[in-house]
């Protein structure tokens, strides 16, 4: 069985920091991800600019460029690709964790490739690092299941003449309700509360209240879908029912940690945060030798943690496994 001291699931920022900041301590390990190399962001949509300067998105001590003042998306996917190629980290793309078992010292990474090839790897100590957007917040509605229903706005052009629903109050909410409506959809905008959200950045917020206001995107605020149709939604507005001509929905809704596979290997939760437990100092998980990194620190308070922040979780993790592993 091949090993490696450490193994790393998921290679997104958090994940290659993990293994760049071990690799600096002499301490080998293998990354995994179901994805290719920050999966995440390349999903992100397509002409997203970062809301951050370059200098906080650094990873390795590396300096990041961008043309303007705030990275966009192809800049940050260019920029994690080189600091992996420079540091030569061993990231199996396409590569599925199945399961990790065993126990610390000891554990087994049960994998599967993309052509279904089953392999496993032997790992002394674990670093989850998995981030949250795989699991959209789903608003358990009828119709929800629906193929016009999109969890990862990606870019605005296919939805020029058609009636378009974003439901939220956030800031991908209005990103992709502005976008979407200078592209020439027609908007609607459901949001369960009276205004859009403080947390939507200061660039964007008055563009987006302006064109509620201005009715050039219908808004409707503490509302809810109740329905998706295929032609049309049912919203619940403080007015009434009122039921949209509808061809698309974005529900930009948020995202959460798969807390079931973290839970399957034995990482306890805080039951009202639902935040694992870790210890500060180590970002080590009630289970010893299970790791976590990045967002999933934060349980279901996902606007905690950031790139900006969650980058050095993996000095404080490769530093409490070089105390352990020297
Ligand atoms: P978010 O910040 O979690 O916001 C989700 C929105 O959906 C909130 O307005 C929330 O309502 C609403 N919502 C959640 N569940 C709902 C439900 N069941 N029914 C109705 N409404 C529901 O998600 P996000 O805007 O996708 O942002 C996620 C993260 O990405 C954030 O950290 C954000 O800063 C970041 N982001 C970065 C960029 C960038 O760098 N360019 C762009 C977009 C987002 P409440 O307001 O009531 O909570």
């Amino acid at each position: 069985m091949r090993s490696a001291a450490v193994a790393i699931v998921g290679a997104g920022t958090t994940g290659l920091a993990c293994g760049i900041e071990l690799k600096r301590r002499g301490i080998d390990a293998v990354l995994f991800d179901k994805g290719c190399v920050v999966n995440s962001l390349y999903q992100y949509p397509t002409n997203m600019v970062f809301f951050t300067t370059p200098e906080l998105l650094e990873i390795g001590d590396i300096p990041m460029t961008a043309i303007g003042e705030k990275p966009v998306r192809t800049e940050a996917l260019k920029y994690y690709r080189r600091v992996a190629a420079h540091y030569d980290l061993d990231i199996r793309q396409y590569t599925r964790v199945l399961r990790v078992t065993g126990e610390d010292g000891a554990f087994t990474v049960d994998t599967e490739d993309r052509a279904g090839t089953r392999t496993e790897f032997g790992a002394r100590k674990v670093i989850f690092s998995t981030g949250y957007y795989d699991k959209p917040n789903l608003l358990g509605i009828p119709g929800e299941n629906l193929p016009k229903v999109i969890h990862y706005y990606k870019e605005p052009h296919p939805y020029f003449n058609h009636d378009v629903a974003v439901i939220g109050g956030k800031n991908s909410a209005a990103i992709a309700a502005l976008e979407l409506w200078w592209t020439g959809a027609r908007v609607t905008l459901i949001h369960r509360r009276a205004t859009m959200s403080d947390s939507v950045k200061y660039w964007i917020r008055p563009n987006i209240d302006n064109r509620l206001k201005n009715g050039e995107i219908t808004g409707y605020l503490e509302s809810s879908v109740r329905e998706i149709k295929q032609d049309s939604i049912v919203i619940d507005t403080p007015k009434g029912t009122v039921e949209a001509k509808n061809d698309f929905v974005f529900a930009m809704t948020g995202y959460k940690p798969d807390t079931e596979f973290l839970a399957a290997h034995g990482i306890t939760f805080d039951a009202e945060t639902q935040r694992p437990y870790t210890n500060p100092e180590t970002l080590e998980s009630a289970r010893p030798g299970f790791y976590l990194a990045g967002v999933l620190v934060a349980g279901m308070h996902t606007n905690e943690i950031f790139i900006e922040n969650g980058r050095f979780h993996g000095r404080t993790i490769a530093e409490a496994i070089a105390k352990k592993l020297f």
